[in-house]
């Protein structure tokens, strides 16, 4: 990814078939880290859907001022990737197959370049190049679709609930490795149920509810913010 990405999110509606769940959501991905925190059914997944064309959706989305695609296809080729929640991989193809189908848009040379950009960045998984997806951790597989992402060398990188299942640990571990793509350039759009941890990493955040948005600012203000204390972090 090259130069800083920003995304403006304007009256965003989705939802599934007449089942409308988010209702004219307005926010914006400044460059860094970027968090969405809310309970579950609010709408955080169906928020990263639309922005990735896997479901339709109304209202104006720009990326560095330009309208973003509305096919996940093209979407991709405007610089955007989902680490989906769950992290499909390919559990029957090694950890070098899972990645170079991250960079499928890309030359065959440019591919080769990347994968070698990937193990750089992830050297666990240069030791585990030839080993089947499916056998790994799920730490270790979370690690795998995070690379798969960058591989398709992404200015705004967004994951679902990268941490969810995983030891805290491995929770600690992958946020650091999320902090640092930001750090390195990519633009990043994470929803998370770690409320605590992900505040700690993020620059600023937005809390959901019922498919709105009920408060937002600098990560450290919203982790001593009123809402999240008592909602979340269990104090008054
Ligand atoms: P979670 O943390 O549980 O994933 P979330 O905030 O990501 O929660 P969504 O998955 O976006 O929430 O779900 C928002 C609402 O949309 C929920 O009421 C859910 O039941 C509904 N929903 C999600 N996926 C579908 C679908 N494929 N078809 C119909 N309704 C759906």
């Amino acid at each position: 990814g090259s130069g800083r990405a920003h995304l403006q999110v304007e009256g965003l509606s989705a939802g599934y078939g007449a089942f409308l769940v988010l209702r004219e959501l307005t926010l914006e991905v400044r460059p860094g880290l970027t968090v969405v925190l809310g309970p579950n059914g609010a709408g955080k997944t169906t928020l990263l859907k639309a922005l990735n064309g896997l479901i339709r959706r109304g209202g104006g989305v720009l990326l560095d001022g330009v309208d973003l695609p509305e096919t996940t296809h093209q979407v991709v080729q405007a610089g955007v990737a989902l680490v989906p929640e769950g992290r499909q991989l390919f559990p029957q193809m090694s950890v070098t197959e899972n990645l170079e189908l991250g960079a499928w848009l890309a030359s065959r040379a440019e591919r080769a370049r990347r994968l070698e950009q990937a193990f750089a960045d992830f050297p666990k998984l240069r030791e585990r190049a030839q080993q089947l997806a499916g056998t790994m951790s799920g730490g270790e597989q979370q690690m795998v679709a995070v690379a798969r992402a960058m591989m398709s060398a992404p200015r705004l990188l967004m994951l679902d609930e990268p941490s969810l299942g995983l030891a805290p640990r491995m929770v600690d571990e992958l946020l650091a490795i999320v902090r640092r793509i930001a750090d390195a350039g990519t633009t990043v759009l994470m929803v998370e149920q770690n409320v605590k941890k992900a505040l700690a990493v993020a620059d600023r955040g937005y809390v959901m509810e019922r498919g709105t948005l009920v408060a937002s600012g600098p990560a450290k203000l919203l982790a001593r913010s009123s809402v999240i204390r008592e909602a979340y972090l269990g104090a008054g």
